[in-house]
């Protein structure tokens, strides 16, 4: 696991939006970044989920979280742009942005895969990172030390047969990452850092799909693999950036 202690107030006064914020790693990225001070966004598209979160968060006492319902596969640039507003008015910064968000599509050969399924996978996973960073670029520039994490995974580095669509989006999103890192390193490193993680196999209904015969138990919990997710959202992380990270080491 990667080796990184948090400090308690790590995130306070941090302003954090989360894609897929309802459910597996997204929803134990909340309430961790949560119990270390940051206000959390969440976005998703199955709403009693992230209200669950939401009501979770409070429960706890950590900083009052937010909701904005956010279907991946549907959003439009106008939606996006919508979503920068809110934040704007609402909040008045953003600090972080985490794309966690994704879908698997269909585990099948090039040949076999259906041209609709691979639309779908490369919108949820790659085209609504581009349109909702784009849009929400103005507001984290406003940052001091802004973090942005891309979610990616070990067929986005090296190809597997029949990851079909999956693999090649997490390969675009380890591309958009190094792209957006390039152009918006500073010297002075007061700019916005730009990483990807690969979680590594976690105990999520994700890896449960894509691997239905293994026993789940044999993968760590998503609240094993918060040490890197912590470590590149709060300050410690200042410098780093353009990396492409590893959250089981
Ligand atoms: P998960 O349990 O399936 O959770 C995915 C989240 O994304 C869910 O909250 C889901 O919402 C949301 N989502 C899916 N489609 C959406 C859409 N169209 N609009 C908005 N939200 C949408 O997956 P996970 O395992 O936590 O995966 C999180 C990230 O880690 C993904 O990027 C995945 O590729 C990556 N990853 C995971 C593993 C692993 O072993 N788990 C390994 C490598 C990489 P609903 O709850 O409404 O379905």
């Amino acid at each position: 696991m990667y080796a990184y202690e948090a400090n308690q107030d790590l995130l306070k006064e941090k302003v954090i939006l989360i894609t897929g914020a309802g459910d597996g790693i997204g929803k134990t990225l909340a309430l961790s970044y949560a119990k270390h001070g940051a206000t959390v966004i969440l976005t998703g598209r199955t709403v009693a989920k992230l209200e669950r979160v939401y009501d979770e968060i409070e429960q706890k006492g950590f900083p009052q979280p937010a909701i904005i319902p956010l279907n991946l596969e549907g959003a439009s640039e106008t939606d996006y742009l919508k979503i920068s507003e809110v934040i704007e008015n609402e909040f008045g910064q953003l600090d972080g942005l985490v794309l966690n968000a994704a879908i698997l599509g269909s585990l099948t050969s090039v040949e076999q895969y259906e041209a609709e399924v691979w639309q779908q996978v490369m919108q949820v996973n790659v085209n609504s990172s581009f349109l909702l960073t784009k849009a929400l670029l103005p507001t984290l520039q406003k940052a001091k030390h802004a973090s942005v994490i891309f979610t990616t995974s070990s067929v986005g580095r090296k190809g597997r047969a029949f990851w079909g669509a999956y693999a090649v989006s997490k390969f675009a999103c380890e591309g958009m990452a190094q792209v957006l890192a390039h152009e918006l390193e500073e010297k002075d490193h007061t700019g916005i850092r730009v990483n990807t993680i690969n979680p590594g196999a976690t105990r999520t209904n994700m890896r449960a799909n894509a691997y239905p015969a293994e026993n789940p138990m044999s993968h760590p919990a998503p609240g094993d693999i918060m040490p890197l997710y912590l470590y590149l959202m709060g300050n410690d992380s200042i410098g780093t950036t353009g990396q492409s990270l590893d959250a089981q080491g």
